[in-house]
């Protein structure tokens, strides 16, 4: 933790979120990078500070660290970072 290391590895939201959406991670987050988009919601990769506190509040285990992420879900690396921008204005 601490500074921002160029290799710091933000967390991800993959599809799991998708209809359930109940936002528990978006309320612990404590530098407010969880974005709300219609179906789910993403992790902007550049605020996340690495912290982890919003992995173990999701019910359905849609967060990882994006080197944890599923192999059949690496899409959702990028698309965290496309909608999170998008959706932050
Ligand atoms: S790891 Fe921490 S900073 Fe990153 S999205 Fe989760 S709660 Fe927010
Ligand atoms: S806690 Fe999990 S299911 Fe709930 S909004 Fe966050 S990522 Fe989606």
């Amino acid at each position: 933790m601490g500074g921002k290391l160029p290799f710091v590895m933000p967390y991800v939201v993959t599809e799991a979120c998708i209809g359930v959406k109940d936002k528990s991670c978006m309320n612990v987050c404590p530098v407010d990078c969880i974005y709300e988009g219609d179906e789910m919601v993403y992790i902007h990769p550049d605020e996340c500070i690495d912290c982890g506190l919003c992995e173990p509040e999701c019910p359905v285990t849609a967060i990882f660290v994006d080197s944890d992420v599923p192999t059949n879900w690496k899409d959702y690396i990028e698309k965290n970072k496309e909608m999170s921008e998008k959706l932050r204005g």
